[in-house]
């Protein structure tokens, strides 16, 4: 059986990664006052400087907003003024003050889960950022705890469920992120629900998940998910802890 079920909040519970795609966007139209842009030079760029500042910045706006103004200077080998920095950082703000749009079902699906089993919200990235939207968002007294992790891997939901004194097999976890919301949570022995998100970041587009677990299901909208859950515990009740 399952007792407990966490939802991932970006992209799956509320808009998210659309704000940072066109942050993105808007910061190559001021690389290329600097540089030809016809490749991908700028894209890639800020790729891997985002992901060597990951374990200095965390995941969120912020962190993003450092690794564009570093590409920046970087690519256009220190040309860049201040004026188009403080544009960046603009860029960073508009992602940091954007109104949380919810997804829609998101307040029923979470309650009808919420009816059957706990529910957890287990998000990552800025602190500061990650709270307002709960907040704002009106769905934070669905839930019975709300988590905000630096990083959700296997030692991140290890933590949570034994202070939930729970197995993992008790466990399922909802979200758009084969790498985070997934991936971790089936090595660990959970279930999981996959709900594809139109965009992915590049770096949670990385993921080793065996895609014919049976204890995964993947579902198109969140009015699916209590449906797969009821699902995923039965299948839970057939398996061996
Ligand atoms: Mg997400």
């Amino acid at each position: 059986m399952i007792e407990l079920v966490g939802f991932d909040a970006d992209d799956t519970l509320w808009h998210s990664q659309n704000h940072f795609d066109a942050a993105q966007a808007e910061f190559e139209a001021i690389l290329g006052r600097y540089l030809d842009l016809s490749d991908r030079q700028a894209h890639d760029r800020l790729a891997a400087v985002e992901r060597a500042n990951v374990r200095l910045f965390g995941y969120g706006a912020k962190g993003m907003t450092l690794s564009m103004i570093e590409t920046a200077i970087e690519l256009s080998e220190g040309r860049i003024t201040g004026q188009d920095i403080g544009r960046i950082v603009d860029l960073g703000k508009a992602v940091l003050e954007h109104k949380v749009e919810v997804m829609p079902g998101a307040r029923e699906a979470v309650g009808a889960v919420a009816a059957r089993h706990g529910v957890v919200l287990i998000t990552k990235g800025d602190l500061f950022h990650q709270e307002r939207k709960v907040a704002e968002s009106g769905l934070a007294g669905l839930f019975h705890r709300i988590e905000i992790v630096s990083e959700k891997d296997m030692p991140t939901y290890r933590r949570v469920l034994a202070e939930f004194n729970l197995p993992p097999e008790r466990f399922a976890m909802v979200g758009n992120s084969l790498r985070s919301d997934i991936e971790p949570v089936l090595a660990i022995g959970g279930s999981a629900v996959h709900i594809p998100y139109a965009s992915t970041w590049v770096l949670e587009a990385e993921h080793k998940v065996d895609l014919e677990s049976k204890r995964l299901l993947t579902v198109d909208a969140l009015a699916a998910v209590p449906e797969a859950i009821a699902l995923l515990a039965e299948r839970a009740i057939g398996e061996p802890a």
